[in-house]
């Protein structure tokens, strides 16, 4: 390994936690902190500091997923808890009626799905109230 601003070889390698920060969803539907190991390099000649060997953005991203996936899951699981129908959902955002189920039944975690269904949580007034179709 080398050090991308100087070229020394003389460089130290730890391992540090870093937790990762879920976004004000994450956090409204209880999910756990979660705290990962990324590695930090630094540099012995010139001082750098940084991740010099790329390893640390799939970990990051694998985190970022797992993150969303819970998040989505524990959204359903609270609907179902509240007994707040899908069809109700859609039907109070003018969402096609079978958006939500379509996004859970095919495990859908895109941007998109992602978006929607944080919009939905976002309405207050979806919650606290059981709705039939
Ligand atoms: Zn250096």
């Amino acid at each position: 390994m080398i050090c991308p601003c100087c070229g020394s070889t003389s460089i130290e390698t730890k391992e540090i936690k870093k937790v990762m920060e879920n976004d004000i969803f994450s956090h409204a539907i209880l999910l756990p902190t979660l705290v990962i190991n990324i590695t930090s390099n630094k540099c012995l000649q010139c001082s750098e500091i940084g991740d010099f060997e790329n390893r640390n953005s799939e970990i990051l991203e694998k985190a970022k997923i797992y993150i969303r996936e819970k998040s989505m899951s524990n959204f359903f699981i609270r609907l179902d808890n509240e007994c707040i129908k899908l069809t109700y959902v859609a039907r109070k955002l003018g969402l096609p009626m079978n958006i939500l189920q379509t996004i859970r039944d095919k495990n859908d975690y895109s941007d998109t799905a992602y978006s929607i269904i944080r919009m939905v949580f976002m309405l207050e007034n979806i919650w606290g109230v059981k709705r039939e179709i």
